[in-house]
């Protein structure tokens, strides 16, 4: 008895509690009071702390133990091993259909299908938050917004949990999102400390923004170079949502921004009409409305770029989904000053809450007009790919297995139909190889898709990129590839296999193993590890090997028998493990005496030295080009190597590494000292790889003497423009991200694995540098026309044309080799990766 009337006055507490708690964010309404609102199952009010990763999982793990209306799915772990989680929301009864909802969505989205009765199914709406990890008010927004579908007694809560399936993907990006938080609770003062000035605003290097490889997550839904992105595009294509949200953060002194975006300027060209002049009017009504109730401010139609599609609010909108981006003014901590006074954690998220339930009050209003967009999107998209002249495109490497095995295996993942090709065929006077080619018809419901992967856009309504405004993903794997005029196919391909080689058992006298293979570097590096010895073939010979006569390319490995410490039978065993693990083929060869070219035992063939690499990093250095080399490095090569803090950087003795990585960036901090011990290490043999204006810094110090690119007749700025002009004419001077045509040197060890000489570098910098005094030493510079797709001005594209893309600059022993162009961009290059590649294995050849 006593037990009860004490439970009765403590729930009555914690009901109270959570009333006065939440009362902020849902002034009024009235909740279940069975299930425990985030305060109750936290012990603190939403706003109070940034709440860690783990105890958004647990409360929603709570939310799906105590009611049938709720379901939580883990989908994939993130590269720290965090859950990536979904939790589902929809009332008892759809949750027991969920299955056949869900079929009936897939239905929808195929045209080859009937049309279901769309009048019966319950909108499916995807709200995503936290993309962005120190953008933290959004995943604070998904925990109050699970509860109010939940547990409102509402009208509009009843309706929604009716009609409507909710799934809530609480943080995209949770590794980002902890180390962010954990920066945010620790730096807290109390009171808080509104100075922008302090600690607590200003994170350390890299901040929480990016994924564990300092990558941001939300350029990722096209790439899919990581598994967040790709575990939540695979769940995409399991529901096709009609509504997908991502909540994001700006600067504090802002105020809120919600779609439309800019017009024609910053939209997609594939994405219909009718999703920006019809359907995001129709929402953005529902978004003012609330905003207009708690009075806070708001703008559209300026800035945001809407038009890449690895966005996560852009992505859906080449799905037959409505994309939705919201950015609110950032707290970045718990309180900031901003001209409007202080801003509060909790006042950022309370605008997210509202604009959570705005898009699911359009998505309940507009449910069948979503469903009817969704059907007419595919079936125009298939309908329009009926009509266009390409009626497919052909691609494929015949050099690099595992090249095509990535691009397949990536084209299969956006659910893009692939098809053998069944016959030798020459498109555009390129040759593609039955067995080594593929065919992507482009009458298909993912048409749209198709020309993301295979068109160049080179016209643009507006001049002034945020980001890339190029992205065409068969360039970006470095695919030969043509739109053909007929659209003949093989077998639909489903998955992708490594392929098996037969090991030449017996003895050998040496092992070769061509170097074009995407995996050549990657079984190198793991043969070096084992111990066994590798030379490099610096030029073309053929010999007879087990498949009879064989034509080699310079930059073939060795594996000379007669030079390893190992005994002949484990090398060839742990040769033959390898080649099988990485789809390598290797051919064996019974005397040094070649049928043509150079001997393998001739004055061209040298040892390939293990590479010792050392990168800087931390404070003034670009984080995503730094990740990017580090994502490579670990993910597609499996090699350690140490990255260094500028801090730090005055310690190191660089005579125990071979390779010096300098991103771009600021070195300006590095000491007197430690430049000339970089003087000294270069001019001793050391391999320094610049990127883009770490070039520009090693010039100022003596170290290289490359010359920037001047213009004789270049157009001078008019002397007076209109204030308000300003950031339009000086953004359409930069270079966003586009994709140029490069002519490559095939006899320097940079281009070693690529057989011929164009390729697609994707350049993101006004740098323009000369090509290099010595006439050998410019091993990647521009062809005449070098412009294939994306935004670059006039002037710029003048420059670009007598620039080099990379130089070498020899330095006593040593020398440098500058990158220009971004030759791991998003870890989706992979056409131009083995150029870094050859520079880290190669990189003693270069000069
Ligand atoms: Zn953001």
């Amino acid at each position: 008895m006593q037990k009860t009337i004490l439970y009765l006055i403590f729930t009555l507490f914690l009901s109270n509690l959570a009333l006065a708690q939440e009362e902020y964010y849902f002034p009024g309404e009235k909740f279940d009071p069975n299930i425990p609102s985030p305060s109750q199952f936290l012990g603190y009010p939403i706003g109070d702390w940034h709440t860690r990763y783990d105890l958004i999982v647990k409360y929603f793990e709570k939310l799906d133990q105590i009611s049938e209306t709720a379901q939580l799915q883990t989908i994939g772990y993130t590269h720290e091993h965090r859950p990536k989680v979904i939790l589902t929301i929809a009332s008892a009864k759809n949750m027991g259909n969920l299955e056949q909802i869900r079929q009936k969505q897939l239905q929808l989205a195929d045209p080859s299908q009937s049309k279901p009765d769309v009048s019966t199914m319950p909108s499916i709406v995807h709200l995503g938050y936290g993309v962005h990890g120190n953008e933290p008010s959004s995943a604070e927004a998904a925990i109050l917004t699970a509860y109010w579908i939940m547990a409102s007694q509402s009208d509009l809560a009843k309706n929604l949990r009716e009609n409507m399936v909710v799934h809530i993907d609480p943080t995209l990006n949770p590794d980002g999102r902890d180390r962010h938080s954990l920066w945010a609770n620790s730096n807290k003062g109390f009171p808080p400390v509104a100075d922008p000035l302090d600690r607590e605003h200003n994170e350390a290097w890299p901040g929480g923004r990016t994924n564990h490889y300092w990558f941001d997550l939300n350029r990722d839904w096209l790439p899919l170079a990581h598994p967040e992105s790709r575990v939540k595009v695979e769940w995409y294509h399991q529901w096709y949502p009609n509504v997908t949200t991502d909540f994001h953060e700006m600067g504090t002194n802002s105020t809120y921004f919600f779609e439309p975006t800019k017009p024609f300027g910053s939209e997609n060209p594939v994405v219909p009409r009718k999703n920006y002049d019809d359907i995001n009017p129709r929402f953005a009504k529902y978004f003012a409305k609330y905003m207009d109730e708690i009075g806070s401010l708001y703008w559209t139609k300026e800035v945001f770029d809407n038009s890449y599609p690895g966005y996560g609010s852009t992505y859906p909108d080449i799905h037959g989904g409505l994309g939705l981006v919201f950015e609110t003014a950032s707290s970045r901590g718990h309180l900031q000053a901003s001209q409007r006074g202080d801003i509060s954690f909790a006042f950022t998220i309370r605008n997210h809450v509202v604009n959570s339930l705005a898009t699911m009050e359009a998505a309940l209003d507009n449910r069948v007009y979503l469903h009817d967009y969704l059907r007419e999107f595919f079936e125009s998209a298939a309908a329009e790919g009926g009509k266009d002249a390409a009626k497919s495109y052909v691609f494929g490497d015949e050099f690099d297995d595992g090249r095509n095995r990535l691009f397949v295996r990536f084209l299969l993942d956006h659910k893009i139909k692939v098809y053998e090709n069944s016959a030798d065929l020459t498109v555009d006077g390129q040759a593609f190889k039955k067995g080594k080619s593929w065919v992507v018809p482009t009458n298909q419901p993912q048409y749209r898709m198709v020309r993301t992967m295979f068109e160049y856009v080179k016209e643009f309504a507006d001049s002034v990129f945020y980001d890339a405004s190029a992205w065409t993903m068969a360039a970006a794997y470095g695919m030969p590839f043509a739109a053909a005029a007929t659209a003949k196919s093989g077998t639909e391909i489903t998955t992708v296999a490594t392929p098996e080689f037969t090991f030449p058992e017996g003895k050998a006298y040496a092992y070769l193993i061509d170097w074009s293979d995407y995996y050549a570097p990657k079984i190198l590096f793991e043969l070096q590890k084992t111990g066994i010895h590798v030379e490099a073939i610096h030029g073309a010979f053929s010999s007879q090997t087990q498949d009879g006569k064989v034509e080699f390319a310079a930059g073939t490995m060795m594996i000379p028998m007669g030079f390893q410490k190992l005994k002949a039978e484990e090398v060839s065993s742990k040769l033959k493990e390898l080649a099988a693990k990485n789809g390598q083929k290797v051919y064996a060869v019974q005397t040094g005496l070649n049928l043509s070219g150079i001997d393998l035992g001739s004055n061209k063939v040298s040892a390939i030295q293990q590479p010792k690499v050392l990168m800087v990093v931390g404070t003034g250095i670009n984080s995503y080009e730094a990740g990017e080399i580090w994502n490579l490095m670990d993910q597609q090569l499996g090699m350690p190597f140490t990255k260094i803090n500028t801090e730090q950087f005055g310690r190191v003795n660089l005579h125990d590494y071979t390779t010096l990585i300098m991103p771009s960036g600021n070195y300006n901090t590095l000491s007197e000292g430690s430049v000339n011990h970089l003087k000294d290490w270069v001019n001793r043999g050391g391999t320094i790889i610049a990127m883009k204006n770490a070039s520009l810094w090693l010039n100022q110090k003596g170290i290289t003497k490359e010359a920037a690119v001047e213009l004789a007749d270049a157009p001078k700025d008019p002397e007076v423009l209109p204030f308000d002009t300003r950031n339009d004419f000086e953004g359409a001077k930069e270079v966003g991200g586009s994709i140029y045509l490069a002519e490559l040197d095939l006899t320097h060890p940079i281009a070693y694995g690529y057989h011929r000489n164009n390729l697609p570098v994707y350049r993101n910098t006004d740098i323009f540098i000369a090509p290099s005094a010595d006439k050998y030493l410019t091993p990647v510079k521009y062809t005449a026309n070098p412009h294939l797709g994306g935004y670059i001005s006039k002037t710029n594209l003048e420059k670009l044309k007598l620039s080099a893309g990379v130089v070498i600059s020899s330095s006593g022993q040593g020398r440098v080799v500058h990158f220009f162009d971004s030759p791991n961009f998003r870890g989706t290059w992979f056409g131009t990766n083995k150029l870094f590649l050859n520079a880290i294995f190669h990189g003693d050849n270069m000069d």
